[in-house]
This record gives structure tokens, sequence and C-alpha cells, in this order.
């Protein structure tokens, strides 16, 4: 297995470990690199579905750390937030990486977008690592909110 899946398959441990405790919103895992390609930070969606696991990841980390960097995330980085607080798209371009690695897209109405959003501002977006696995963990939040086979 290659570092690449290895990270992935870390985050989706995360998620795994958080499933179950994050009321309707899915739970994530995000694993986050500096340029050197070392670990930084990990997180899982919080008790209750908040915070987000993108923004844990980033907020233990003293700004421009991550700059250059690649997150790996299990699902694809919310595009909007419902309560109008800054979306994990928006945080992951304020970090400054470099590049994002989703395992599979999120069907919810203000989930989807974030890798449209990613690509929009120059980054570099890999779609689809480890996907099965992170389709079986979210088969559930998948059948309450649509497909994302689209
Ligand atoms: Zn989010």
């Amino acid at each position: 297995m290659t570092t690449h899946r290895l990270h992935m398959r870390r985050a989706l441990d995360l998620a795994r470990l958080q499933a179950g405790r994050t009321g309707s919103n899915p739970s994530v895992g995000c694993v986050i690199l500096d340029r050197d390609g070392q670990r930084l930070s990990e997180a899982a969606t919080g008790d209750g579905g908040r915070p987000h696991a993108e923004e844990l990841a980033l907020h233990k980390l003293p700004i421009g750390a991550a700059a250059g960097g690649i997150a790996y995330v299990t699902l694809e980085p919310c595009r909007e937030r419902s309560n109008g607080s800054a979306s994990c798209s928006q945080r992951l371009l304020d970090a400054g990486l470099a590049k994002v690695v989703i395992a599979t897209r999120d069907p919810h109405p203000l989930g989807s977008g974030g890798v449209t959003r990613l690509k929009e501002a120059g980054i570099h977006v890999e779609l689809g690592l480890l996907q099965a696995q992170a389709d079986e963990l979210y088969e559930d939040f998948f059948a309450e909110n649509g497909s994302n086979s689209a």
C-alpha cells in the first residue's frame, strides 16, 4: 500500500471511530500533511456533528503550517455551512493547501460543490482514493441525502 493510500486509510479509520456520534452529519476523517509530507494534524467530526473534521484538524495548526501541503478527507469538504460560518472548502483554501485528496463526493445540497470550489481556486483535487470504503461508511448518509453516483 502506498503512503498516499495509508493517509486516506488513516482518515477512514478516524471517521469510523466517530461513526454514530455525529448526529445527522456524516462522520468525516481528515489528515493533513505539510509540504514535506510530514503528518501535521488529524481529526474526525466532533460529537453531535460539529466541528467538522477539516475545521478541527486545521484549528490545531499554527497559521501557515499547512501551506503547500496535502489534506486527505474521507468526504467532499462542504461548500457552505448551514450556520453561516466558514465552510471547510473555504478553510482549506485559507490554509494554503496545494492539494486535497477526497475519497468520495457529498450528495448533500450544502456539502456538494466543495470540489468545484477548490478547483476554481487553483487547488489540485484528487477524487476517489479508497472510494469503495468511504461509500460503505456513508451508506446511510447517502441513502438519506441522495446518491453520490452522479
Ligand atoms: Zn465542513
